[in-house]
């Protein structure tokens, strides 16, 4: 099947950009990587009369860090700059691991994290870290620029909170807290490279020889990448120990909404949800400098790490 007939511009400049959005009046759409566009252009689930190549605009290709500020991702940075950040790979681990298994060396040499982010899909790998981090959204159209928490901007399977004249051009995110501890655990539906059956970010911070205040997020098992908020509470003042764990990670899926679909079964996504975060929760709570009694090494958790 070919591409459908389109306009193609690429800008040198965001406000170029942003003009040629507004000026398409919801018939443009910006063109990243192109690794979830054009697929969807050819099999018609997606229409545009007009693609705003993003890749030319050096600003939006900028990553930083700012000890004061934290990251700074501009909007067409590739999934393979970020692996490439000596920043990243540093401070920002999870971030690593949740981007190093995300599809394959080919699709991150072409995607972007901005890419993964505005697709609004709820398996989207780079997520469930972003919104345990508290990042935010740099939103830029003709009447300014809104930074946006990342947790308000899912509104369902493909929606969002972007406006169709509406551009990300940067992704802030907050420099690592002191005493913490961030991880990524994944369940691939069949091989290593695959989308996501679940996958789960966490944060836990340590305050004294207890959990302190804790994050956990989970992704592909509802219509938005969700915050499971009773086990973040059930954490809270808690000394870690394996069946406290355990209970967290029941908790936290029976707060999850999976469907049935050809990637795993609903009550499979559940069962994984558990493991998942229980697992990833060792690898941070680990990382925060907290011991967990009785827990499996955190070096046992499948695809969970920072
Ligand atoms: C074989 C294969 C395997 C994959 N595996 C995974 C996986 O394991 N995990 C995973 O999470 N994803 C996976 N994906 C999905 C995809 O590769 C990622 O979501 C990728 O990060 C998308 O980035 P992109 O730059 O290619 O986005 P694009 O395709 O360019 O854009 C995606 C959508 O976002 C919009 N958009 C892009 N940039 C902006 C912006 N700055 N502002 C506003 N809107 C914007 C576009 O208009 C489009 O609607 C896979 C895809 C393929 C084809």
């Amino acid at each position: 099947m070919s591409l459908p007939h389109f306009e193609y511009f690429a800008p040198r400049t965001i406000e170029e950009a942003v003009a040629l959005l507004a000026g398409a009046g919801g018939r443009a759409r910006p063109f990243a990587g192109g690794t979830d566009l054009l697929p969807r252009l050819q099999s018609g689930l997606v229409r545009a009369e007009t693609l705003v190549d993003l890749k030319r605009i050096p600003e939006l290709c900028a990553i930083g860090f700012d000890p004061a500020s934290g990251l700074t991702i501009g909007a067409a940075v590739r999934l393979a700059d970020l692996l490439d950040s000596p920043d990243v790979q540093r401070r920002y681990p999870a971030m690593t691991d949740a981007v190093s298994q995300t599809a394959t060396v080919q699709i991150r040499n072409m995607g972007t994290i901005a890419g993964n982010v505005c697709n609004g899909s709820p398996c989207a790998d780079s997520v469930p870290v972003l919104i345990a981090r508290l990042a935010h959204l740099a939103l830029m159209s003709p009447r300014g620029e809104r930074l946006l928490p990342i947790g308000d901007f899912f509104k369902g399977p493909g929606e969002t909170a972007l406006e169709p004249d509406e551009l990300l051009v940067r992704i802030h995110v907050p420099p690592p807290p002191p005493y913490t501890g961030f991880a990524f655990a994944k369940l691939p539906a069949r091989t290593a490279s695959d989308i996501s059956a679940v996958n789960v970010g966490v944060m836990v911070a340590r305050q004294g020889g207890v959990c302190g205040e804790a994050r956990i997020v989970l992704g592909a098992v509802g219509p938005v990448p969700l915050r499971a908020h009773q086990a973040e509470l059930r954490l809270a003042g808690a000394t870690l120990g394996a069946r406290l764990l355990e209970e967290v990670g029941r908790l936290a899926a029976s707060e999850t909404r999976p469907i049935d679909d050809l990637r795993a079964s609903a009550a499979y996504r559940r069962d994984m949800a558990a493991v998942l975060v229980r697992r990833a929760l060792v690898v941070a709570a680990t990382r925060a400098g907290l011991a967990v009694a009785d827990a499996a090494p955190a070096g046992d958790a499948t695809g969970a790490s920072e």
